[in-house]
């Protein structure tokens, strides 16, 4: 469980792909409302550290061994070919 925690974390703090927010964000609009993973009840939850919004489902892209493999096609509508290999291997091949 705590790994799974772990994982949320690091998907958070990608800086290439769109964290997880809070669906409340109109209630707070200076603050983004990243959610962060919680176990309750024995379940991973994500919530926001901002209101009391509680999302349940947790896209399972987040639990990939690389997210940012996974979310290559998104990338690559963004970024070219060789910024997506520095992010991937941190240089150009
Ligand atoms: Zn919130």
């Amino acid at each position: 469980m705590k790994k799974l925690i772990d994982k949320i974390e690091d998907y958070q703090k990608l800086k290439c792909m769109h964290p997880l927010t809070c669906g409340q964000r109109d209630k707070h609009p200076n603050y983004r409302g990243i959610l962060y993973g919680k176990i309750e009840n024995g379940n991973i939850i994500l919530k926001c550290p901002n209101c009391n919004y509680v999302q349940h489902s947790i896209p399972e892209i987040i639990f990939e061994d690389n997210p940012v493999i996974e979310g290559l096609e998104w990338l690559q509508e963004k970024y070219t070919d060789k910024e997506i290999n520095i992010m991937r291997y941190g240089k150009t091949r």
